[in-house]
């Protein structure tokens, strides 16, 4: 009897370790989906709509907005794409020389 009962004990210690196994390799998956989750949040907050913009180029280096934006700025009513943060800081510290090679539609 003693030994039916030290088999019992030892039977369910492992199903107990199994379940615990399998636990947390579900949790994993589920940290996995999360994070591609926020990564697809992540890239969408960082592409703007070609339609959203007056501008056909990005000012600063010439590349056409339809090649992607990542972020615009304003300017006398206008809103302008730009391939990058640098090109619209770069933009921004003189408009009025570089709102031409804008070309705005
Ligand atoms: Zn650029």
């Amino acid at each position: 009897m003693r030994k039916l009962f030290i088999i019992m004990l030892s039977t369910s210690c492992v199903l107990f370790l199994a379940a615990c196994e399998t636990s947390s390799t579900q949790q994993k998956a589920a940290t996995a989906t999360i994070d591609s989750a926020v990564n697809k949040i992540d890239t969408a907050e960082k592409t703007y709509d070609v339609k959203l913009v007056d501008n056909k180029k990005d000012p600063t280096c010439g590349m056409p907005v339809t090649a992607g934006i990542s972020d615009t700025a304003h300017y006398e009513n206008k809103v302008l794409g730009f391939c990058s943060t640098e090109c619209k800081n770069e933009f921004l510290k003189n408009p009025k020389a570089n709102i031409a090679a804008a070309e705005l539609k």
